[in-house]
């Protein structure tokens, strides 16, 4: 899809450049070391990302001096927004006594205990430094546990970067991909297909509750619901990755659907900030990670790292059910107001959302699978992007944004303005 852009993408660009020059420079720089000038593709725009000296609040500071409001929040993790108080209060304690240690610290009991406490379907939890290894980890142990070696995934999940879970393509063994069967989001009948004709046993299905990067899509209660079915009839493990929809209840999102996973993986908001992955579930599933039983042997340098550990008890004390209702009731908001407005317009654009999470979708069909959310007007969304960010929101290149505490209805407001007053410029030419 491509649409005929009124407010042209060089003066965009043009504008983008004027107000970044350091940027650029550190970027041309950042070149020299860093392929592309970054560490994290999923980070990178055209023509370079801003580079940044600090956050406070719900802002963020460039080296040119812009400041914009972070709707992107590293990638939801920052749900209390930048640099807050008693979280790097929590964080600087524990460095000051020692930033790691090969032996257990109290917490990591007491996150563990704060996240088995939280989660009805946690007995016990292993700690990870990112939700990358905590999918990894999760998939070999649904591979112990059933000793099968296919798994399923769905079309515009994400689930990290490795080899099991990162869409076909270079540097993935075809040998490893034909162990990866894909289904639709939200289509029971695709999983159902799958169980019926794959030739091997399914070991697990892992799915988001509700895609995040895959561009903010609830499932349906019934498709959850019929997972769980389905993966009980056929002995396979149902695993959440809530890495990103555990923010949406205290219980996570599953606490919301009410339906059980065996296994569930998160990351982002439980380190309070700082690098952090877990994944955990069934007893008699995790107990193979026992050193006792001797079945698998998982470990990790920095896994359980007191500093991260510290702070995510911090934020999770923090994180009670009405800031939650507060958080989520602000992205409803904010979602209700842009399609409010922008469909009176008439104009092809549309935001979804759950609660504290949404994503710009450059169509105003609604999207209901990951691979819906693939057919977009990419020039749109690029110039989208750039013009927020030239008006001073930071948003995923994708669309994704979260909202954090520090938020009020000025930046809300702002940016539900901002979004509606730009795609009318870009396509109405107002
Ligand atoms: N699972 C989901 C649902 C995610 O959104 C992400 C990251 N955005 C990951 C796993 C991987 O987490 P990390 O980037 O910490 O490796």
């Amino acid at each position: 899809m491509t649409s005929t852009l009124r407010l042209n993408w060089n003066e965009l660009l043009d504008e983008y450049r004027r107000r970044n020059p350091r940027s650029a420079e550190m970027s041309a720089r950042a070149s020299a070391v860093l392929p592309g000038g970054t560490t994290r593709t999923t980070t990178f725009f055209q023509p370079f990302p801003p580079t940044l000296v600090s956050g406070a609040g719900c802002m963020v500071l460039d080296v040119d001096g812009n400041q914009r409001v972070d709707f992107l929040n590293n990638y939801t993790s920052l749900i209390f927004g930048h640099a807050h108080e008693k979280l790097t209060a929590a964080a600087n304690r524990a460095a000051e006594s020692g930033s790691a240690f090969a032996s257990p610290t109290e917490h990591e009991i007491l996150l563990a205990e704060v996240l088995c406490n939280r989660v009805e379907s946690l007995d016990k939890v292993r700690f990870t430094n990112s939700g990358t290894e905590a999918t990894m980890a999760a998939l070999r142990l649904a591979r112990a546990f059933t000793g099968q070696s296919v798994v399923v995934r769905f079309a515009g999940s994400y689930h990290g970067t490795h080899d099991y879970t990162t869409t076909p393509g270079a540097g993935v063994p075809p040998e490893v991909d034909a162990l990866v069967l894909t289904a639709r989001f939200n289509d029971l009948d695709s999983v159902a297909e799958i169980f019926r004709t794959a030739r091997q046993v399914i070991a697990a299905v892992i799915v988001e509750p509700v895609l995040g990067a895959g561009g903010v899509i609830p499932a349906e209660p019934r498709f959850l619901e019929g997972l769980r079915e389905l993966t009980a009839d056929h002995g396979a493990l149902l695993i959440f990755d809530e890495v990103i929809s555990f923010r949406l209840h205290r219980g996570g999102a599953q606490a919301r659907y009410d339906v059980a996973p065996d296994l569930t993986t998160l990351g982002k908001i439980i380190g309070g900030g700082f690098p952090i992955g877990a994944f955990g579930g069934r007893d008699d599933v995790m107990a193979l990670l026992d050193p006792d039983a001797g079945v698998i042997s998982w470990g990790g340098t920095f896994n359980g790292n007191p500093v991260s550990a510290a702070a995510g008890v911090a934020a999770l004390t923090e994180l009670t059910e009405d800031v939650i209702e507060g958080l989520n009731a602000s992205g409803e908001t904010l979602v209700e107001s842009v399609n409010d407005a922008l469909r009176a317009d008439g104009l092809p654009v549309h935001v979804t959302g759950v609660g504290s999470l949404f994503n710009i979708h450059t169509r105003s069909d609604p999207i209901t699978d990951g691979s819906a959310a693939m057919i977009v007007d990419r020039e749109l969304l690029a110039a989208l992007h750039l013009g927020l960010m030239n008006r001073g929101f930071f948003l995923a290149p994708r669309g994704l944004g979260s909202i954090s505490t520090p938020m009020t209805q000025l930046e809300i407001r702002g940016l539900a303005g901002s979004i509606v007053d730009l795609t009318t410029a870009l396509l109405a030419g107002t």
